[in-house]
């Protein structure tokens, strides 16, 4: 089982992500289970302020780290364990990857903390965070899409969340990509238009496997390793 904390100002954007089919029958399956916390529970204005102006000065706000600190403390001691990563999203973190994923999958507690504003307080990446990812080259608004990337990335790595477990083996190589290769489904003809017709390649209606094994080796494309 793997818990993931997520510490939002906008913990609402996660509802109908976590209310998907697969997350949610994972969730109910016992294989992960996901908690969203609203990072203003952790303040202790009246204002319930999450953020400040930049020293130095510059464009927008900052997030504060103080909030941020109370709230994993509290996080780490409602779960004891030494499987854990607190995760803070930035686009200057360390490229996310199928690999990451995959030794992400392995945890047993992950805090994601997703950034707003102009970005959090650099002590939260230095003191508080385990590591920094980016989940690419471009600048969001916060770090919510990011927490629902590397949340689905991760949960389709744990046995049982997609399916047969053995199915899932032999797509992972050993450094950890993940096997892709194009599908197709019925019909076996698809009438497009008049003379188009667009068809299933023959070798996956053989019934041959070693052929269809060697053709999707011959397709197929290694993500993230
Ligand atoms: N100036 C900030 C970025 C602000 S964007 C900096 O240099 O770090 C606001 C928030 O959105 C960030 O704190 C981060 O949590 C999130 N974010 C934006 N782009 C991202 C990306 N490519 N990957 C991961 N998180 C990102």
């Amino acid at each position: 089982m793997i818990r993931i904390d997520i510490i939002s100002i906008f913990p609402e954007i996660f509802d109908p992500f976590i209310k998907t089919s697969l997350i949610d029958r994972a969730q109910k399956k016992g294989l992960l289970q996901i908690k969203l916390h609203n990072l203003r529970d952790w303040t202790e204005d009246n204002h319930q302020t999450v953020d400040d102006r930049p020293y130095g000065g510059g464009i927008g706000m900052v997030m504060k780290v103080e909030p941020i600190f109370r709230a994993v403390k509290d996080i780490k001691k409602a779960k004891r364990t030494k499987k854990r990563k607190v995760i803070l999203f930035s686009p200057r973190g360390r490229k996310f990857n199928q690999k990451t994923a995959h030794s992400l999958s392995k945890l047993s507690h992950i805090v994601m903390l997703c950034g707003r504003y102009e970005g959090v307080d650099e002590r939260v990446a230095k003191k508080i965070a385990d590591m920094e990812l980016s989940i690419g080259d471009y600048v969001l608004m916060g770090g919510e899409l990011p927490a629902m990337v590397v949340t689905e990335s991760l949960a389709r790595l744990i046995p049982g969340v997609l399916g047969k477990p053995v199915f899932l083996k032999e797509r992972v190589t050993r450094k950890k990509g993940f096997v892709e290769y194009p599908q197709y489904t019925r019909p076996e003809v698809f009438q497009a238009g008049r003379g188009k017709k667009w068809k299933v390649p023959e070798v996956l209606i053989s019934g041959d496997h070693k052929k269809i094994q060697e053709w999707r080796e011959k397709h197929s494309k290694i993500i993230g390793s």
